[in-house]
């Protein structure tokens, strides 16, 4: 009887496991054909400067507008990506389009720093740095322009590797930010050691600071603790005047959140940033006097 049981849920385990498998088969055809055929999106979110109160770059974010009329937010196909490899054709696609994107904005007459988000895979990737490189050449982009995103958990995967290669990039003037700080296990010892000059703090914490003193504690001391070790913070995830307000007064670098203005398509963002520095500036002008 038990064995039977047993069998019965090995079948089952592995009937489920072909199912995965087939599904995932399915969107690696699927995603292969939305890179080929423009179906994946950049949307790009403001960040403001903290200080100037004005929007100074923007993160691209990917969409996929998947046939069947949905859009797809990467949590649903990034994994599919990663672990097939695709990750790299799709990387490459993001880099040359957020740059060319920044350039076609640069001729429109506003200028923006641009940030992408690169996947484990890339950061041990050896062509990692040889795309990145083209990919500047080819747009005009001053490498200081750019940030590559890169998680804590990430860089933890192989602690060397990521210093090898996060090393290349600080010596070609790339930027380099560790995205969703203090949801991985590193210390800011850790950090320390890395060629970084941009933390993100995760917007578990950003969210929380409001009601919960230990969140607020958390981003207190994590954006002292950056400063004396030189690096700037970004706050991800401020979804209210006072929490953007609190890390003003907290002297965090950069806020990034739908408070500021959601993800948006390329076409819409210029009117986007200038709606948000105007927002700003009347704002705090007011608050100021
Ligand atoms: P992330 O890099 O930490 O990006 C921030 C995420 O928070 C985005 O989700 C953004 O839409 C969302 N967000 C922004 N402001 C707020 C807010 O005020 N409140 C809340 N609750 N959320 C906010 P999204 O676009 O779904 O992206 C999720 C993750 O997928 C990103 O997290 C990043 O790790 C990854 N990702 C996105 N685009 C790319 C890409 O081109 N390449 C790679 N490798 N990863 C990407
Ligand atoms: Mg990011
Ligand atoms: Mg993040
Ligand atoms: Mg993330």
């Amino acid at each position: 009887q038990a064995a039977k049981a047993t069998q019965s849920r090995i079948a089952f385990y592995d009937r489920s496991m072909d199912r995965n498998k087939s599904e995932q088969l399915i969107m690696l055809g699927e995603l292969n054909t939305a890179l080929e055929s423009d179906q994946l999106r950049l949307h790009y979110q403001p960040q403001v400067d903290l200080t100037s109160m004005r929007i100074v770059g923007v993160e691209a974010l990917l969409r996929w507008h998947h046939p069947d009329g949905s859009v797809l937010s990467p949590s649903a196909f990034l994994p599919t990506a990663e672990r097939t490899g695709l990750i790299r054709p799709l990387t490459s696609y993001v880099l040359t389009h957020a740059l060319a994107q920044r350039g076609r904005w640069m001729a429109e007459g506003l200028e923006l720093s641009i940030a992408v988000n690169i996947s484990t895979r890339n950061l041990f990737d050896d062509t990692l740095i040889e795309q990145v490189s083209a990919a500047l050449q080819q747009f005009d982009c001053p490498p200081g322009r750019l940030t590559l995103e890169v998680t804590e958990s990430s860089a933890m995967t192989d602690p060397a590797g990521a210093i090898e290669t996060l090393s290349i990039l600080h010596a070609m003037g790339v930027q380099v930010a560790i995205d969703d700080y203090g949801t991985g296990y590193s210390s800011l010892a850790y950090i320390e050691r890395l060629p970084v000059q941009e933390l993100k703090i995760d917007k578990t914490f950003i969210g929380g600071m409001a009601h919960n003193s230990a969140h607020a504690a958390i981003v207190r001391s994590t954006v002292e603790l950056a400063r004396t070790l030189g690096l700037s913070v970004t706050a991800e995830g401020v979804e209210d005047e006072v929490t953007m307000m609190t890390l003003r007064e907290l002297r965090c670098s950069r806020a990034q959140g739908y408070h500021l203005g959601r993800p948006t398509s390329a076409d819409r963002l210029p009117a986007l940033v200038a709606e948000i520095d105007d927002r700003l500036n009347t704002a705090t002008g007011e608050r100021i006097s």
